[in-house]
């Protein structure tokens, strides 16, 4: 450490350090100052004084590296007396170090001098632009996230000169099944390849950003009209399309995007996010993989959509729902070996709606697992009308979507609440191949279960999912159920046929029950009897589902069930619920 002279160093008695050993004795000025100086020169934060031409006076160790000169502040705050605190950034032994200064005008020694000290906050500067990436930035894809993004929007809004430009929302379809059945790593890295298919040939003012899982929202700024956007979605879509190969499989992807415009189509961030988000909702509905432009009618659907949202949310608080039941028939005997439970609701006019028109929003919306609960009530409460109606001894069967087969805490909740009816044994739970295909926890854990509390399990509308047929060999089901597709007209389609057979001798290997579903004509079922080992069916054929009150009220033809045909054990209210329901005999 050099020192210049600055003459006499002043101790003042209340700025003496407080630690005894560095006291010294009072008379013993020399030796203290000694100590200061060494307590100056180590101290980690640099202190230098400087002249007002900016020639270094003192310099301790931390601050050797100075050259001298004034920098802007230390100007500033000689002309203005005023102490300063700046930010500066040095290059120091090839890297850029930054430090916090404190630039102070003293006199000294009847000099006007700057005091200068500063900290090296390199580190927590580092730290600093982490913590702001991760608040702004998507870690997996290092795209700025829906903050920045609708930062940026606004900005434009508030832009004086504000041109067109356009908002386009992009998910991926099927990306849970790609996740699934891939795995989380390979879902990660296809997210970064499509989000760099994306990304290409964006101009500096464009942006794309990741606003959730599978959820992009890219921003082009600006346009002159939706013909150039339209053109540049198009060349995006079919990038996309190409095969992805990631970790030795080639995976295919598609994204379905929704545009909207401004201003045709809003005038802030929210509405044209949200406009942008009901085009997108329509490109999905009407088969995904390519892109839309918001339009009113598209608003209108979202209102409509967003009623039966509302109503559907009622309907299960009101418990406005009521299972109809289809028997599952053996077609040689006409008995009935059991039935399904298919839920109805009432609607706020009392109309009774079918699944296919909630099931799939109430899965959407989180109601799914409220509904099931509901359906289960529903049988525990009508039980005794059931056994009369359709037997002691038929099984029940349940339907549970894949999604809430694939939820491992629903499903225990849902095993808990079959084994507190008491007849657990009765049960069947029917699940779409989907679930057993995809790699969730439904095979190893759930399985188990309700294996262990003797529920039944069915995989229902098999050969329109996913699996191949030969993952069913690693499915340990009951029942299989062949999905109304292959029955329908079965007798005059020969591909079915021998899809029917492969699937009829595969289920029989393994020890499955196959039930043909949707038989609706005579010529089908005669086709099932004579060519194939088929035993049960299930289809308006025999029944259409039917309410247990409806059963109820159909006066139960005593004589003439016994008296038509008495091999058939048929038992008495059975042969009411024939005749209501159409149930041949
Ligand atoms: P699914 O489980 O495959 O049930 C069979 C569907 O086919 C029923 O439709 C039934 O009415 C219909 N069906 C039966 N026989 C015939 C026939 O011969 N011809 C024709 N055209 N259709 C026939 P539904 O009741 O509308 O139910 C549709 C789907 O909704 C069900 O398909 C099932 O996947 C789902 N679903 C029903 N109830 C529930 C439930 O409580 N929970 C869940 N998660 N899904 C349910
Ligand atoms: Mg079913
Ligand atoms: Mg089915």
């Amino acid at each position: 450490m050099e020192f210049v002279n600055l003459g006499r160093m002043h101790r003042a008695r209340h700025d003496a350090p407080q630690y005894g050993e560095l006291h010294g004795n009072d008379g013993d000025s020399a030796s203290e100052l000694n100590i200061l100086r060494d307590v100056l020169r180590m101290l980690p934060n640099g202190v230098t004084v400087q002249d007002d031409q900016g020639r270094l006076l003192l310099a301790n160790d931390a601050a050797a590296h100075l050259q001298g000169g004034l920098s802007e502040a230390a100007r500033e705050t000689f002309r203005t007396g005023r102490p300063v605190v700046v930010e500066e950034s040095f290059a120091r032994e090839g890297a850029r170090r930054v430090f916090l200064t404190s630039h102070h005008p003293v006199r000294i020694a009847d000099r006007n001098v700057l005091l200068s000290a500063s900290a090296d906050i390199t580190e927590q500067k580092a730290f600093e632009d982490r913590l702001f990436r991760s608040a702004y930035y998507d870690e997996l894809t290092d795209l700025p996230n829906r903050r920045v993004i609708e930062h940026r929007v606004n900005k434009l809004l508030q832009a004086a000169d504000v041109t067109g430009f356009a908002l386009a929302f992009l998910d991926i379809d099927n990306f849970k099944h790609i996740n699934d059945y891939y795995g989380h790593t390979v879902g990660d890295a296809l997210l970064v390849e499509v989000a760099r298919r994306i990304g290409m040939n964006l101009r500096a003012s464009d942006m794309l950003s990741r606003i959730s899982g599978d959820e992009f929202v890219l921003l082009l700024h600006p346009v002159q009209s939706q013909q150039e956007v339209a053109e540049f979605i198009r060349f995006m879509l079919e990038r996309i399309k190409a095969p992805f190969f990631i970790d030795g499989s080639e995976i295919f992807a598609s994204t379905s995007i929704g545009v909207s415009l401004y201003p045709e189509h809003g005038r802030s961030y929210d509405a044209l996010r949200h406009n942008a988000d009901i085009a997108m909702y329509r490109v999905k509905n009407a088969g995904k993989g390519t892109a839309a432009f918001f339009d009113d009618t598209m608003e209108r659907e979202a209102q409509a959509r967003m009623k039966v949202e509302q109503s559907l949310r009622m309907a299960i608080l009101e418990k406005r729902f009521c299972c109809a039941f289809q028997p599952k028939v053996d077609i040689r005997t006409r008995d009935i070996k059991g039935i399904e439970a298919l839920v109805r609701l009432r609607d706020d006019s009392g109309v009774i709606q079918a699944p296919g028109t909630f099931i799939n929003l109430a899965t959407e919306l989180g109601l799914i697992d409220e509904l099931t609960h509901l359906v289960l009530a529903e049988i525990v409460k009508s039980i005794d009308l059931i056994n009369d109606t359709f037997g002691h001894d038929t099984t029940i069967s349940i339907n549970v979507a894949a999604k809430q087969a694939g939820n491992a805490e629903f499903m225990r909740s849902f095993a808990q609440a079959l084994e507190r009816t008491g007849f657990p044994k009765r049960f069947m739970v029917e699940v779409t191949e989907d679930a057993f295909v995809t790699k969730t926890q439904f095979q190893d854990e759930i399985l188990p279960i309700l294996r262990q509390i003797g529920v039944g399990i069915s995989i229902d509308d098999f050969g329109i999912g996913y699996s191949s047929l030969s993952a069913l060999a690693d499915i340990t089901a009951d029942e299989i159920k062949i999905d109304r597709s292959f029955i329908t007209d079965i007798h005059r389609r020969p591909r079915s046929q021998g899809i029917l057979r492969a699937i009829e001798s595969l289920a029989e290997a393994l020890g499955m029950t196959v039930i043909a579903e949707g038989v609706e004509s005579h010529e089908e079922l005669t086709y099932l009897q004579a060519a194939t080992r088929i035993r049960y069916a299930q289809g308006f054929y025999f029944s259409r589902p039917t309410f247990l009150e409806d059963l109820r009220s159909a006066t139960p033809l005593r004589s003439e069930s016994r008296g038509s045909d008495v091999s058939r054990p048929v038992a008495e209210n059975r042969s009411g619920y024939a005749r209501a329901a159409g149930y041949r005999r």
